[in-house]
């Protein structure tokens, strides 16, 4: 089992595959000059697996692959098909922007895949297209459609954003309603790569929004899961990421891997060490020490403080991190 410095079982580990990513949304990463790290810098999916394997045998169980766009690397199912072989109990999910999920929803059930979080911040091309700074919609909804068809669990996230996609909390909910998939409202989260005229909508604006159609009732939390849970009046159960709020970090079960192989043990703290050269020489050794010095200083609280200047929020971005 893991268990961190302060007394909290790690047992979920979030791994970003690459930093890419063939939207540019507003609240993420906005389209302007860009370094990517080369693309010999990023861990193969034996060197991630390697890693995976230490986890696995120390206590993970939940395996999330996110990114930047993980579908944008090549055979993820080999990747996907690896953790399911070596586990099958393993809860397995991605979360993804949808765009290519069409054409690899079918391979990623078949390699052992149960559930994706897809991202839909509108139903309206040209909000969804403002937002990504690219028409994404049609495609983004056929992915949709695609994963529910071959029986994959689907869960959608939404980040509202005042002026932009408010209007649209209700419409999302019952879409979501009307295929049987939760959605989970994301407090936008202020970070340096954003566009800077963006204002997020917090959660209690959020819930507000809901109560003009609905009365809800708080369900509470989901297990260590940042998503607080609600039920409306009509039965209908969804989500709310809200987190300013810090109180499920006393909770919090997770850890990060980037595609270059930094372990980053809070969302936005700049510390975190490197598996590259462990995984990169088969070091399983040294790849377990590297995760217990990271358990030993994950931090008891996330620095999210909506009063706190941006510059002293991490610089590093949810699309390296893996959001
Ligand atoms: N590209 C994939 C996607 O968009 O789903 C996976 C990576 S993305 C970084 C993971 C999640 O982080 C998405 O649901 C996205 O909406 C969310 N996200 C990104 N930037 C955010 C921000 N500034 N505030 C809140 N959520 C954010
Ligand atoms: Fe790409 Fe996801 Fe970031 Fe949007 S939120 S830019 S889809 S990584």
């Amino acid at each position: 089992m893991l268990i961190d410095g302060h007394g909290r079982v790690v047992n979920y580990l979030r791994v970003s595959v690459t930093e890419r990513c063939n939207f540019r949304c507003q609240y993420c990463m906005p389209e302007k000059p860009f370094s990517w790290t080369p693309k010999e810098k990023l861990l193969s999916f034996k060197e991630l697996f390697l890693f995976i394997k230490v986890a696995i045998d120390e206590g993970v169980n939940k395996i999330r692959i996110t990114g930047g766009e993980p579908l944008l690397r090549d055979d993820l199912d080999r990747f996907i098909s690896m953790i399911h072989n070596y586990s099958s109990d393993i809860d397995l999910a991605i979360t993804t922007n949808g765009y290519l999920l069409d054409t690899v929803a079918e391979r990623l059930k078949r390699a052992g895949l149960k559930r994706l979080n897809i991202s839909l911040d509108s139903l309206k091309p040209e909000v969804a297209h403002k937002i990504a700074q690219k028409d994404v919609l049609d495609r983004v909804l056929k992915g949709i459609d695609m994963a529910l068809e071959v029986g994959l669990g689907v869960k959608i996230n939404m980040v509202p954003l005042k002026g932009i996609n408010d209007g649209e909390i209700i419409d999302i909910m019952e879409y979501c309603k009307a295929r049987d998939i939760k959605v989970r409202y994301i407090e936008y989260m202020e970070n340096r790569h954003a566009v800077d005229s963006l204002k997020g909508m917090h959660g209690k604006e959020i819930l507000a929004k809901i109560k003009e159609s609905y009365r809800i009732n708080a369900l509470g939390r989901e297990g260590a899961s940042p998503s607080f849970n609600y039920r409306t009046d009509d039965g209908y159960e969804f989500g709310l990421i809200d987190p300013h709020k810090h109180d499920f970090c006393e909770s919090c079960n997770r850890i990060r891997l980037t595609a270059e192989g930094f372990l980053i043990p809070c969302l936005y703290f700049d510390e975190a060490q490197s598996i590259a050269k462990a995984v990169k020489s088969g070091d399983i050794d040294g790849a377990s020490e590297v995760l217990r010095a990271v358990l030993r200083d994950k931090p008891k609280e996330n620095r999210w403080r909506v009063d706190e200047s941006i510059d002293d929020i991490s610089a590093r971005a949810f699309y390296e991190t893996g959001g």
